[in-house]
């Protein structure tokens, strides 16, 4: 085993108070590392460094701040392969879509470094007579971010990126069980040329590391990806913290895929294929609801079917895996109750479900579909968060939508359908954040806003030029020049 990989609190890699071990869900007899595991002072030492360095980063020009982020992308990019292979092997993704979330983060980070440059203010008259007045954008000051382990680059590259750009310093608390891409992603950060304190990477637990995070006064704003219960304990300390905390949450999602009798087959089958099952379901943009008009339904289900039964599942680093493992023993324990939630509510469930065994020991699970749900189901309402999708007929597309608007989340919603009127009307009338015509729920560019509506997010929108919503505020100031 290798020497334990460390945490990098003001400028130097720090043994933590413990280790933790990252586990290859293909292979639960690989380990592919040990990680060090931040204690609350190791976390108060990097909240400190991160306050002492944001007056110089936060003043920085941004040719600066452009080449550190563009040098970050350039060494992610080229080393795109080999990093999506370790994101495969310690999550469980196949690895073409490892090495895609890779690349993503690449251009994450060349799309910020060219927002440092792009800032500007805005100078107006004053209504009052002789004065000027300016509005500029500064950086917050020290902000934590926390991610989840569905994407353990992306994500953490989608905060990273805007806050440094902003002139933000960052204390960085990944997800424990998917320390690797994070600690790969940080010595990237580190040799990029910014000062010591302006990045600060604290693996460990969200009870410990992530809950020092959202009560220290010194830390100015919170950014948080995953789970709806964790994100209401964020915005509660946040608030309950002097002074209060800018927070954005960005949490689950019940994402419906509609599809109406005038779709093409093809075209939703490979939607909601994709949308429910690839990354093994595990996205929080994953269609987990597919309402299906009575005229198109039961050749959609069969379609589907044939489709889901040729998805081979087996080690995310394999040639030829379609659906990589379930990322870990908790959540396979989830998925496995929910399928039977749904049997003893009444779905039937139609395919699949079933544990699955490999030439390895991991943690495979065939994707599953219901059919005969209803949207008062459990399965309909609750997330699951893994390769189940649960088929809900209605009868025409005015019920569809209200189904799919009928849920607490509101991430993502799709259609399929060759109408323009019905296409228009679901962007319009969709009471989710994004919204596919004719595409997977699951699957969005970098340059423009993600986020959701309802019990999905809260706060400034994600990604694009939006980001500066949350990683600037706004300073207003008047001149009377005399
Ligand atoms: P989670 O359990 O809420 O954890 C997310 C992060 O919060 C982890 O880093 C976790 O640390 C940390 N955390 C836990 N307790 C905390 C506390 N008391 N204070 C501060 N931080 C704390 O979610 P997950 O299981 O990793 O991810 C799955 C969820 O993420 C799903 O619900 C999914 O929908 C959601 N998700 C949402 C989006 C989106 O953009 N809307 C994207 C991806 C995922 P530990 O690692 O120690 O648990
Ligand atoms: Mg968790």
């Amino acid at each position: 085993m290798n020497a334990v990989l460390k945490n990098y609190v003001a400028g130097e890699w720090a043994a933590g108070a413990g280790i933790s071990r990252n586990v290859n869900p293909s292979n639960t007899k690989d380990i592919i590392g040990e990680y060090a595991k931040a204690d609350s002072a190791q976390t108060l030492q990097a909240i400190a460094a991160a306050k002492a360095a944001f007056p110089k980063w936060s003043r920085s020009t941004p040719q600066e701040r452009f080449d550190a982020l563009n040098r970050i992308s350039t060494e992610i990019l080229s080393r795109k392969d080999e990093l999506g292979h370790l994101l495969a092997r310690e999550e469980g993704k196949t690895l073409a879509e490892g090495i895609g979330e890779v690349a993503r983060a690449g251009q994450i980070f060349a799309f910020f470094a060219g927002e440092a440059l792009r800032l500007t203010g805005e100078k107006g008259a004053s209504v009052r007579p002789g004065l000027d007045v300016e509005i500029t954008r500064e950086a917050v000051g020290v902000v934590g971010l926390i991610t989840p382990w569905n994407f353990p680059i992306a994500i953490p590259a989608w905060k990273i990126a805007p806050a440094l750009c902003f002139g933000n310093t960052v204390v960085f608390k990944p997800a424990e069980i998917v320390p690797g891409s994070a600690h790969a992603l940080s010595e990237i950060i580190a040799r990029s040329g910014i000062a010591a304190g302006v990045f600060n990477l604290v693996m460990g637990s969200g009870s410990v590391v992530g809950q020092t995070l959202i009560e220290h006064p010194d830390v100015a704003a919170v950014s948080f990806t995953g789970s709806v219960a964790t994100g209401r304990r964020i915005a509660q300390a946040c608030v309950a913290s002097t002074p209060m905390k800018k927070f954005q949450l960005e949490m689950g999602g019940k994402n419906p895929l509609v599809v109406l009798d005038d779709a093409d087959v093809k075209v939703a089958v490979e939607a909601a294929v994709n949308g429910a099952f690839f990354s093994t379901g595990q996205r929080c943009t994953a269609s987990s609801r597919l309402i299906v008009t009575q005229g198109i339904h039961d050749r959609f289900v069969e379609a589907l079917t044939e489709r889901v039964k040729g998805l081979v599942v087996d080690d995310a680093l394999k040639t030829g895996t379609h659906m990589g493992p379930v990322v870990d023993q908790n959540q396979l324990d989830q998925d496995i109750s929910y399928i039977g939630i749904g049997k003893d509510e009444g779905a039937k469930l139609h395919w699949g479900g079933e544990r699955l065994n490999r030439e390895t020991p991991g943690f495979y699970l065939q994707p599953a579909i219901f059919t005969g749900a209803t949207n008062a189901m459990r399965i309909a309402r609750e997330e699951i968060f893994g390769p189940v999708a649960s088929v809900i007929a209605a009868r025409d597309y005015d019920e569809a939508l209200a189904i799919s608007n009928d849920t607490e989340f509101g991430l993502a919603a799709g259609i399929c359908t060759a109408s323009l009127k019905y296409a228009s009307h679901f962007k319009r009338n969709s009471e989710a954040g994004m919204v596919m015509v004719n595409l997977p729920t699951a699957g969005v560019d970098y340059h423009v806003p993600f986020g959701g509506r309802k019990g999905s997010s809260y706060g400034a929108r994600e990604q694009g030029a939006y980001a500066r919503e949350f990683y600037t505020i706004v300073k207003t100031a008047y001149t009377y020049p005399g």
